[in-house]
């Protein structure tokens, strides 16, 4: 299958990449690198001995999808994940979200659709579920835009709600909605892994800046959550799992619209999660609890057994391979990929 990843050179994009690159796929990527560096196709090439072409524009842009299709083309699928993504930015800058989140999926589809694509794969979030009552989030949890705390979580939803509407006057169309949970991780090769720019707004990269002296000390946002240990509680999903779960999503579809979980199904704990990072690097890191953050959920965590059931795909790796594989990342790119 040939494949056009926009968005294909940030974190999840890349490490689709390779998979489907060693699963026999042919990608190419499409990206304006608001949010990475061009040294990730190169670092695709070196892993996987095969180059994915990178389209460097703006996916919102009909005329640069346009190119993408008609120099590098004829694609069977495309998968999106070109978007932007940090929920505290998005309540400050709601249409620049609303704008780059959906205006993507337009011209991705417009332009797509009239050059015969079969399948499309978009990225969406477990953060379309608000209602704790209805954990572990099955794919059916009552979800409602106006429940949703941030215009993020929003976008992802009313583009759900456009591909469904899309997808029924295209019926011969396979289109994939993948909602997932919290991707952590990075390429066992210590190649390519997660590099946002500034300060991450993710416990992971925040902690992984932390151990290598670039952060002063990991922020534990509320300690008094009904949980076990009184952190907040995530489904971690190692991104190389969550990247098998995009092969396995186009190999398996078949016409019609269907959403999926992909996560572990396991919460794990901030202090769980910091305390295997600093198995990984065997010394504690300096921590300090900060107050809990507004719209921030005690729990959130998935049933993934319908990825299982219609795709044949369940998380493999666990919270100690992701921060080992985190730690290995950071420690050979301290700087990112421009470090
Ligand atoms: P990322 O920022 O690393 O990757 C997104 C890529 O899209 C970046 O390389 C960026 O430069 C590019 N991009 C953004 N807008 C673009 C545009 N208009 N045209 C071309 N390129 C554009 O983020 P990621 O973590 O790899 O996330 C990928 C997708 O998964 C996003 O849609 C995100 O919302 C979704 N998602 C991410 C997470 C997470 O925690 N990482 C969780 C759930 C869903």
């Amino acid at each position: 299958m040939r494949v056009l990843l926009a968005g294909g050179a940030g974190y999840i994009g890349a490490h689709t990449a390779v998979a489907l690159l060693e699963a026999g796929h042919e990608a190419v990527l499409l990206d304006n690198l608001d949010n990475t560096s061009a040294v990730v196709a190169q670092r695709i090439a070196q892993i996987t001995g095969t180059t994915a072409p990178l389209v460097v524009g703006d996916a919102a842009d009909d005329e640069v999808v346009e190119r993408a299709f008609s120099e590098h083309g004829p694609f069977d699928a495309v998968i999106h994940f070109a978007a932007h993504k940090a929920v505290g930015e998005s309540m400050q800058k709601p249409l620049e979200y609303y704008a780059n989140n959906l205006d993507s999926t337009f011209a991705l589809l417009r332009v797509g659709l009239a050059h015969g694509i079969r399948s499309f794969v978009f990225s969406s979030t477990g953060t379309v579920y608000s209602d704790p009552a209805d954990l572990p989030f099955t794919e059916e949890a009552t979800r409602n835009l106006v429940d949703l705390s941030n215009p993020y979580s929003k976008s992802k939803l009313m583009n759900e709600v456009v591909l469904q509407d899309v997808q029924a006057v295209n019926p011969d169309v396979s289109i994939t909605s993948l909602r997932y949970f919290n991707p952590v991780g990075a390429h066992a090769s210590g190649l390519i892994g997660e590099d946002p720019q500034g300060i991450p707004n993710n416990l992971m990269p925040f902690v992984a800046r932390v151990a290598v002296g670039r952060l002063e000390a990991i922020n534990v946002f509320g300690d008094d959550y009904d949980t076990p240990d009184g952190t907040g509680q995530r489904d971690y999903i190692h991104v190389v799992d969550l990247a098998e779960g995009h092969v396995a999503a186009l190999e398996k579809a078949k016409p019609g619209f269907a959403a999926y979980n992909l996560g572990t199904g396991r919460p794990v704990s901030v202090l769980e999660l910091i305390a295997s990072f600093e198995r990984a690097i065997g010394r504690e890191l300096p921590k300090r609890i900060a107050p809990r953050r507004p719209g921030d959920l005690a729990a959130t965590y998935c049933d993934p057994a319908k990825a299982e059931r219609a795709l044949g795909w369940k998380a493999r790796l666990t919270i100690d391979d992701m921060t080992r594989d985190v730690w290995h990342w950071q420690q050979g790119n301290p700087g990112g990929y421009e470090g």
